[in-house]
């Protein structure tokens, strides 16, 4: 059995634990690998090899970091039809989708290309008399980026783009159910030119992200993953006196305004509810038709849509989707179908049970369409993370604002309208922290950045752009006079360059 161990400075290196963890081959439900599971002495060797790393670094000019990202994204470029066939054989989702996850996290790579523009300073000449301020964003130092299994290339760019290129070194702890995409990220950093230990990839689990949020050298943790644990990581890390960043899970919204061009919205919510087997959280697994009959509208334009999904292995170029990505997640998908069906949800499209010919021990399931459900449901609440859609009607334009500002989680929500001064009442309005207006996956572009409200975000800085930026950095600021008698008097040498 291939065995993954961890990326430590400058190569791959076995797991000392003898605890492993299970990758699968979601189409057939094999195993097909198993991960090592990291251990606390991993952990500060890798933190220890770092932080020698990034002294040079942080005195490495902002022309040079740039160069690197460049060098690497063009790297990346290189590899991205081998990433992508990785992506998908452990994740499970389709190869236009890996592709689409690997070519997000470019985006931001060449973001961090601009770094000697973004982090230029402040400078104030003649603050007070003779006297001239100045301030710079400086690197924190070793920081850690702890990712989720759904975005395994995007996440892990996000995180140790904008750390890296800050002057930073980063420790990765990618998720345990797909950790091959940023082991070989990792490697091709490295071969782009990447200092030794600048980008450190530890394998595990809890007890590697318990061992990140103590370690006394680590600056600050960047965490996206579901609430619970989001909540937990942020608690942990700010109470050992680190800079925290915590993305959680959602249930985005998708509002239908009566006067929605139907059959666009319809095609829309198909690839953003079942795309990537709904496990995306920019997914939208909520659909609120506002005012009479607009349901039965939207629902003609959707169901031939609907019908039309081809659930298929994720190397197939004609599927929508693949299967989900362990036996235990489809499990939970099925058993929150369930769930709903017992609270009274109506089940106009049911993928429980679903079997692929041939692939009768993949994890699949198929499309899933429910009918009445109401915010007094537990189901409306809880984030299923599955090929799942559920209806939740409105009479008004006041309940549309108010279902998604009352949710627990706020990351994205949608609406789609052809009355520009409701969609922008709506924008200003609603409480929630991305936005589309008949933009169903409305997902910043790597300059502006991205963040949920509520439970879906603990901590105050966004991902990547300038909020990113901020994030890995702390700001010194310099206040100088030279007066001209003090220099001309005293016995200071004037250093010749
Ligand atoms: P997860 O919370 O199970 O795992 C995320 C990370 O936390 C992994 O690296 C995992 O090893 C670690 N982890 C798991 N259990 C832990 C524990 N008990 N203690 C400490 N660490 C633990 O999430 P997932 O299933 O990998 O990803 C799906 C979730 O991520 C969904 O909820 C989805 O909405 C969310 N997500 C959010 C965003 C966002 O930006 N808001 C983006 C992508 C995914």
């Amino acid at each position: 059995m291939r065995i993954i161990g961890h990326f430590i400075d400058g190569k791959r290196v076995d797991g000392i634990s003898s605890r492993t963890g299970d990758v699968f081959n979601p189409n057939t439900g094999e195993v097909q690998a198993k991960v090592a599971m990291g251990t606390p002495e991993e952990l500060d060797n890798a933190v220890k090899g770092a932080a020698a790393a990034q002294i040079e670094w942080a005195k490495t000019n902002p022309q040079k970091r740039s160069r690197l990202m460049f060098a690497f994204k063009e790297k990346v470029e290189v590899h991205m039809n081998e990433l992508a066939e990785l992506l998908s054989s452990e994740h499970g989702k389709v190869l236009a989708d890996s592709r689409g996850d690997v070519m997000r996290g470019i985006d931001v790579i060449e973001f961090a290309c601009g770094i000697p523009h973004g982090q230029k300073g402040e400078h104030t000449h003649g603050a007070g008399p003779e006297i001239d301020v100045y301030s710079m964003r400086r690197p924190l130092g070793v920081v850690a980026g702890i990712t989720p299994f759904n975005f395994p290339a995007m996440i892990p760019m996000w995180m140790f783009g904008m750390s890296i290129a800050t002057g930073n070194a980063c420790i990765l702890k990618p998720s345990e159910k797909d950790p091959s995409v940023p082991m070989r990220l990792a490697e091709l950093f490295v071969e782009a030119g990447g200092p030794v230990g600048l980008l450190q990839c530890v394998n595990g689990d809890k007890e590697i992200v318990d061992s990140i949020c103590d370690h006394p050298m680590i600056k600050a943790v960047s965490f996206v993953g579901s609430s619970s644990i989001a909540q937990y990581v942020y608690a942990c890390a700010t109470a050992s006196g680190k800079r925290a960043q915590c993305m959680g899970g959602a249930k985005n919204h998708g509002i239908i305004m009566p006067d929605a061009n139907m059959d666009q919205a319809a095609k829309d919510i198909l690839g953003a509810a079942y795309g990537s087997a709904g496990e995306r959280c920019m997914a939208l697994p909520v659909v609120v038709p506002v005012g009479e009959g607009t349901a039965e509208k939207f629902l003609e334009s959707l169901i031939p849509g609907l019908e039309a999904i081809k659930v298929g292995i994720s190397t197939d170029p004609d599927a929508d989707y693949g299967p989900v990505v362990t036996r235990a997640h489809k499990k939970s998908i099925e058993a929150g179908i369930d769930k709903a069906v017992e609270e009274g949800a109506t089940v106009l499209r049911d993928g429980r049970g679903f079997t692929l010919q041939g692939y009768e021990n993949g994890f699949f399931i198929g499309p899933t369409l429910l009918d009445d459900v109401t915010p007094d449901m537990d189901t409306y609440h809880e984030e299923i993370f599955g090929p799942v859609l559920q209806i939740v009607r409105a009479d008004t334009f006041e309940q549309a604002v108010a279902l998604p500002s009352e949710h627990q989680y706020g990351n994205g929500v949608a609406i789609f309208t052809q009355n520009g001064r409701a969609a922008r009442e709506f924008a200003d309005r609603v409480e929630v922290g991305m936005v589309g207006i008949n933009v169903p996956i409305p997902v910043p572009v790597s300059y502006h950045s991205f963040g949920g409200w509520k439970r879906s975000a603990f901590g105050d800085a966004n991902q990547y752009g300038m909020e990113g930026l901020r994030f890995y950095t702390k700001v010194k600021t310099v206040t100088q006079r030279w007066p001209e008698g003090e220099t001309r008097d005293s016995a200071f040498i004037i250093p010749r360059f």
